[in-house]
């Protein structure tokens, strides 16, 4: 098992043999590592590459091993408050893949403790908000309810460590730029800050470019 000689946690490293990953796909292989050892990335990845465990599998780690060494293990998370104040944000441009990641990410950090959340638009907001409510240390949200949460006042980016950028060109595509930067200037850390941004996008225009400038701090650009 190669994910055995990474350096992700052991617990997830667990988890990752449940579900049966064996061999890393080549943006796994070559993400994890650049992630892992803090760097901002932007990565090429097609639909299928496995892409979502390259950014998955680093936020978690880094959630778990934090918690580990942090005097303030035992801090609420938003839990029991009105606000949520996640550690890591994963954008993405559908309801379909957000929750598609929120059911990997929940299979990867099955019994350690890291908190996953999703919320998307078209669906009512109650049921997302007495998720929220519990807690979360990953939030997976489309832009536009995000966005949303955020001016209910029910979400707070503050304390966002991880910030990672699923097809981040679909993103664009579909009109959410505005609602993105909106977004990341939520967060109170700007790069060259405690921010780790991880950008996945299939293609790179001119405007994924902008955006991986003016998001990113010197970054690593991955093309496999
Ligand atoms: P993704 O590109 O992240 O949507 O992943 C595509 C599919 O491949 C998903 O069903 C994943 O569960 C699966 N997958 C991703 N990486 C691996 C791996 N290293 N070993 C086996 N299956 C994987």
């Amino acid at each position: 098992n190669v994910f055995a000689e990474t350096e992700l946690h052991d617990d997830l490293k667990n988890n990752i043999e449940r579900c049966k990953y064996v061999k890393p796909t080549p943006v796994q292989r070559h993400a994890i590592p650049i992630a892992v050892a803090g760097r901002d990335l932007m990565a090429c990845a097609q639909t299928g590459s496995g892409k979502t465990a390259a950014f998955c599998f680093p936020i978690i780690s880094g959630i778990m091993k934090e918690r580990l060494t942090s005097q303030f293990s035992d801090m609420p998370r938003g839990g029991g408050s009105d606000v949520a104040f996640p550690t890591a944000l994963i954008l993405s441009p559908t309801r379909e893949l957000s929750c598609q990641i929120h059911a990997e990410a929940t299979k990867f950090a099955y019994q350690t403790g890291v908190k996953i959340a999703v919320c998307y638009g078209g669906a009512p907001v109650g049921q997302q908000l007495r998720i929220l409510e519990r807690g979360v240390d990953i939030l997976v949200a489309t832009p536009g309810r995000l966005v949303d949460l955020i001016e209910r006042e029910r979400i707070s980016l503050k304390k966002i460590k991880y910030l990672a950028l699923d097809e981040a060109d679909r993103m664009l595509d579909m009109g959410f730029e505005h609602q993105i930067r909106n977004i990341v200037q939520q967060m109170n850390m700007p790069p060259p800050g405690d921010r780790q941004t991880l950008l996945f996008s299939a293609t790179f225009p001119d405007n994924i470019q902008k955006l991986a400038s003016d998001f990113l701090s010197n970054y690593v650009f991955l093309a496999v």
